[in-house]
């Protein structure tokens, strides 16, 4: 085995296309025109990062938004400034914002009292037994005045799915206990089950960053994120020669493996092992053996022209986020959400 060159000192690009964020919100808002849109941004935008995240989205024109903790709240405060509404999932203690204006929503009739005259979102459980009040509390509504009863859908990404019609139909009795009050419905891809699952306020978040609303169908959205990582050496390996942790994959002809500077502490999971494809000028470069932390190595026998410094792409152009996702069994959600600390962050303006 011959190691060609070493490059050392370079880390991965995680390149964040804001215009297409903000394309994708638009594209969102044209088809929930009868009521707004919101943009959820909890987990740091997705692990894009929020505050540049919602910035691009307020330009565009969103006025409300969506994080899941407190902390999440005053940093997207801070970095928005006074005027949009920046809700609280998760809720918080009355008066734990300390004057940030956020606004908590309420997942129980006990928040609801100890938040008594502020304002507030209230959650209810229409069928997805997580945080909301339940049907059995609902006569307890009668005479709230929050600013949106909301409720979540748990099978909206599976449109034949029934609880998304018992959904809307226990969603719409509660309503009607709560006369004039705005409502909050679809997420993602609830916007996509059509007539009764629109509202006041939509609160899409995975759509907005180009994960597929539609599984299934074409991705209506445009792509938002782009990793590529370093090759750090291209070594040749002989037919018989294992590569990597636990020796789980055994070069099958004489090989070349580049190794890449992306591992699972980057968040490239390591259950892509053995599984995953990356590109590289738009052709298709397979993973082999297992991911390690800091490390991935892919056979590019096939791919003559890659030379040590060259980026593959592990996520982008013929390895879209969805892909990727379903090589490693998860989600997209989880794959974004991953997306590790030692990339160099690049945001453009699309
Ligand atoms: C995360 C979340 C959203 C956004 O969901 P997406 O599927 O990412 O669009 C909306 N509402 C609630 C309550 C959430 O927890």
């Amino acid at each position: 085995m011959t190691a060609v060159r070493a490059a050392a000192g370079i880390e991965g690009l995680l390149t964040v296309d804001l215009g297409a964020v903000a394309a994708n919100w638009r594209t969102l808002a044209a088809l929930h025109a009868g009521g707004a849109v919101a943009g959820v941004v909890k987990a740091d935008g997705y692990g894009l990062g929020a505050v540049p995240v919602a910035r691009a989205l307020a330009a565009a024109g969103c006025r409300h938004f969506f994080v899941a903790h407190l902390a999440e709240g005053l940093a997207l405060r801070a970095g928005l400034g006074e005027a949009p509404m920046v809700a609280v999932l998760n809720g918080f203690p009355p008066g734990a914002d300390a004057g940030a204006g956020l606004v908590p929503v309420w997942n129980s009739l006990e928040d609801v009292a100890a938040h008594a005259g502020a304002p507030g979102i209230l959650q209810l459980d229409t069928g997805m037994a997580r945080l909301g009040v339940p049907p059995e509390a609902w006569a307890g509504l009668a005479g709230l005045r929050p600013l949106y009863v909301m409720t979540h859908l748990a099978c909206a990404d599976q449109p034949a799915h029934p609880l998304n019609g018992q959904q809307a139909r226990r969603f719409a009795e509660a309503r009607a206990l709560l006369p004039g009050v705005a409502g909050s419905f679809a997420a993602s891809s609830g916007m996509f089950l059509g007539a009764g699952f629109e509202s006041d306020l939509a609160r899409p978040g995975a759509a907005l960053y180009g994960v597929n609303p539609t599984p299934g169908r074409p991705n209506p959205m445009r792509p938002v994120v782009t990793l590529t990582a370093p090759v750090l050496q291209i070594r040749d390996v002989p037919a018989g020669v294992s590569v990597g942790y636990a020796a789980s994959w055994v070069a099958a002809r004489a090989s070349r493996v580049a190794t890449v500077a992306a591992g699972y502490a980057d968040g490239y999971l390591r259950s892509l092992s053995g599984k995953a494809l990356a590109s590289f000028q738009g052709q298709p470069v397979p993973l082999v053996g297992r991911v390690s932390m800091d490390l991935s190595t892919f056979d590019v026998t096939d791919v003559p022209g890659l030379r040590v410094g060259d980026h593959l792409t592990l996520i982008g152009e013929g390895c879209d986020v969805d892909a990727v996702a379903a090589r490693a069994g998860t989600i997209g959600y989880e794959v974004l959400t991953s997306l590790g600390a030692r990339y160099q962050r690049r945001y453009v303006a699309g």
